[in-house]
């Protein structure tokens, strides 16, 4: 594994945790808590809340380049919440050396760590960075989009991310985090439309490599893409996969998410680079061990849903043995569970009317 390394000297001091409020239920209610969940429902599936909090005690994050394939490479980003001293970096982002050049996946959570990146590549390869590929368009993914857009790179998304990109939501968003994640977001930071607006899956050639786009959304988000090199053997998952821990579930479609899994299991993966946390060299392990936390998080709460078991009752009855040693269990399966709960209560009101 070849790493390279670049810091960079600024730092400050601040909060920012508003990342995916919208997909996240609290069973107790309480805006302090919502806002945490909130924050942590996708960047940091991967971190124990102290820990995150010592990685702001520290200076700017390194950004390193780490080798997955002989053309691929992603840097990762840190297990903590977004802040003004981390520069948002709290998802990854990776990329393919092709042959005529360099196509990258998620583009970072602010145009800062964008440049930053496309400052590594360039200490690896000459060729241009010709074409940046969106898994979804949630703000630590895709802050970064302007800055490869300025210099002349191609953005490529799922056309069901334009609902949410044009949304009040996503604006608020933004105005949230020019102050959460000042002076990394601010007044000129934008939220990037594709150039190209990919229906459902499709293959392409990009600077002479074959990328399979795969929608395996809805599931984190509507869009969710999942970007398969063949000639790499590495599967990019966006925020589908974790590395040996578990998810958060929050609002998303766990019944399609499984589907999602299922179908990238088919991929003879060598590497899989998540949207968090470091790549998996073992991505069977890893995908199962995440579509069988979910199966078992729907039958459980599927079950006391159906039968009208109060939710309390039914957490406490269940055996969790086999995910309690999985990190991220103590911290995220209460809240997995009870928004569990909603949804297949939701599901069987459906299954009601039907
Ligand atoms: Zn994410």
């Amino acid at each position: 594994m070849k790493l390279v390394e670049q810091r960079t000297a600024c730092a400050q001091v601040g909060s920012g945790a508003r990342m995916h409020a919208a997909n996240v239920a609290s069973p107790v209610s309480g805006l302090a808590q919502l806002r945490a969940w909130a924050g942590l429902a996708c960047a940091a599936f991967l971190v124990v809340l102290h820990a995150g909090a010592a990685t702001a005690a520290s200076e700017t994050p390194p950004m390193m380049l780490q080798q997955v394939a002989p053309n691929t490479y992603y840097v990762q980003g840190l297990a903590a919440l977004g802040s003004t001293k981390n520069q948002n970096f709290i998802s990854n982002s990776g990329f393919v050396i092709a042959p005529k050049g360099v196509v990258v996946v998620d583009a970072l959570g602010s145009p800062a760590l964008a440049q930053r990146l496309m400052d590594q590549i360039k200490t690896i390869t000459d060729k241009p960075i010709t074409h940046v590929i969106v898994t979804h368009y949630h703000a630590d993914h895709i802050y970064g989009l302007q800055a490869f857009k300025a210099a002349g790179a191609v953005i490529i998304g799922q056309e069901r991310a334009r609902e949410y990109i044009y949304s009040e939501t996503a604006k608020l968003r933004l105005e949230a985090s020019r102050t959460d994640l000042a002076p990394w977001i601010d007044d000129n930071t934008r939220i990037e439309p594709a150039d190209q607006w990919i229906t459902g899956s499709t293959t392409m050639e990009l600077a002479g490599a074959t990328f399979q786009l795969d929608l395996v959304g809805p599931a984190h988000t509507p869009e969710d893409l999942a970007v398969w090199v063949p000639s790499e053997q590495v599967l990019f998952s966006g925020d589908l996969i974790f590395n040996g821990r578990l998810p958060f579930v929050g609002k998303a479609n766990s019944g399609h998410w499984i589907v999602a899994l299922d179908q990238m299991l088919q991929y003879p993966a060598k590497a899989v680079v998540p949207g968090h946390g470091k790549a998996s060299a073992d991505p069977q392990k890893d995908i199962i061990l995440v579509r069988d936390y979910l199966k078992y998080l729907r039958k459980t709460m599927g079950e006391a849903a159906n039968n009208l078991v109060p939710f309390e009752e039914a957490y406490d009855d269940v055996d969790w043995a086999r995910f309690a040693p999985v990190p991220m269990f103590k911290f995220a399966n209460r809240m997995n569970a009870y928004n569990t709960y909603l949804l297949m209560e939701q599901e069987a009101l459906k299954g009601i009317k039907e």
